[in-house]
């Protein structure tokens, strides 16, 4: 069977990817693991925050909003972020508070909040509720049934070993299945380039790099659920409720290879002692952790689009720390590109975006 659009990579960039094309033609999703989402895409923070990352990417998150709040029931929940500043960080933190469209507050007003603040470490504060939580398994959830029920076939267990071009498209290897596609979506996050490889494409010189999370209970048993999301200045470390529990990261970011990847304990302790040293409670436990990796273009913006020397190969890679947040935007730009329709995103973030910038 030939198929119209076949899709590597069973991620968030995969299976909304598959969600939008399956209306328009005979969509494959391939993903070499057992299971969808079991790399980046089953380690997030999962926050939705329109105004973190270039003007592209807020772009991008944006014209997804009405998505996440309306697309069978919506998918956001309250959530808010907070960067708190210790002495010398206060002109980092001006910075960052008008990047995000936040608030300043004071450190009292800023303790009543997160109760676990230790006001004489801090000096200034800051506070936004644009920040909201996703449901990123209903998301996935979602998408993964907008696709099946317009008839796109989802394989896992499904890795692609050999793509070659053929007259009319692609021939793909994986497993002992030959698979003929008129185009192809690489969607196969820090492998990305890879799969490029693979096709005889240029890689665009996407980098994985780790980000670790450490879940700790919540301190002094308190009630965290309605706490925002903390962060340090400089995005060095955050906290953010979850389950019940706190999840703490370094906020690392170690360039690395394409890997299933776990954390490292001394980065691990690392961030646990920066947040550490802004709270009054002190961690005892750690009851589970975990890394995945984020990857980015050279410019930290995502890559959507036909390939500069193939317009039969499609990117939608590089969605670095911002996947989830700009999958509604991003998988309906590829859609638009795949299938001529004019996209409703200004010129400027399509050039921005447009794999031909490399
Ligand atoms: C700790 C952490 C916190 C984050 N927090 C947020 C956040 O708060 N908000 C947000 O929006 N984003 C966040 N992100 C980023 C977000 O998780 C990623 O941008 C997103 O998951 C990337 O999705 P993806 O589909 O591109 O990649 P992936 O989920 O990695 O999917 C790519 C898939 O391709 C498959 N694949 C690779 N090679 C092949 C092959 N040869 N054949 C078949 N399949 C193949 C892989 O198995 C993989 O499943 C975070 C990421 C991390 C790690």
């Amino acid at each position: 069977m030939t198929f119209d659009f076949t899709i590597i990579g069973g991620g968030i960039a995969g299976i909304s990817a598959a969600a939008r094309l399956a209306p328009f033609g005979k969509t494959l999703v391939l993903e070499s693991e057992f299971a969808l989402a079991y790399h980046a895409s089953g380690r997030s923070a999962a926050l939705f925050e329109p105004f973190y990352g270039a003007q592209s990417v807020n772009d991008l998150s944006l014209a997804g909003e009405d998505y996440f709040r309306t697309a069978h029931g919506g998918v956001l929940s309250k959530r808010g972020i907070m960067i708190v500043a210790r002495a010398g960080e206060e002109a980092q933190l001006k910075t960052e508070a008008a990047s995000f469209h936040m608030d300043h507050i004071t450190v009292p007003e800023a303790v009543e909040i997160i109760p676990i603040l230790d006001q004489s470490k801090l000096t200034q504060a800051a506070l936004s509720f644009n920040a909201e939580d996703i449901d990123t398994d209903l998301l996935i959830q979602n998408f993964a049934r907008d696709a099946r029920a317009s008839g796109a076939e989802i394989r896992t267990n499904a890795p692609v070993t050999t793509i070659s071009k053929t007259a009319s498209g692609w021939a793909i290897t994986c497993g002992t299945d030959q698979i003929e596609t008129k185009i192809i979506i690489n969607a196969a996050g820090a492998w990305a380039d890879e799969i490029a490889k693979l096709a005889g494409i240029t890689p665009v010189g996407l980098t994985p790099f780790r980000r670790s999370m450490a879940r700790i209970p919540a301190p002094n048993d308190l009630d965290v659920s309605k706490w925002p999301m903390l962060f340090g200045v400089g995005e060095n470390w955050y906290a953010k409720p979850d389950a019940g529990q706190l999840l703490v990261s370094p906020a690392d970011e170690d360039a690395t290879t394409p890997h299933d990847a776990y954390a490292d304990d001394l980065i691990l302790a690392e961030g646990i002692d920066r947040y550490s040293q802004v709270v009054t409670t002190e961690v005892t436990r750690i009851t589970a952790n975990w890394a995945g990796l984020r990857t980015f273009a050279p410019d930290r913006t995502l890559v959507i689009g036909p390939d500069a020397a193939d317009p039969t190969f499609f990117w939608s890679a590089g969605q670095g720390g911002y996947g989830f947040q700009t999958s509604p935007g991003a998988s309906q730009l590829l859609a638009d590109l795949v299938t001529g329709k004019p996209s409703e995103l200004p010129q400027s973030t399509l050039d921005a975006l447009n794999p031909r910038r490399f």
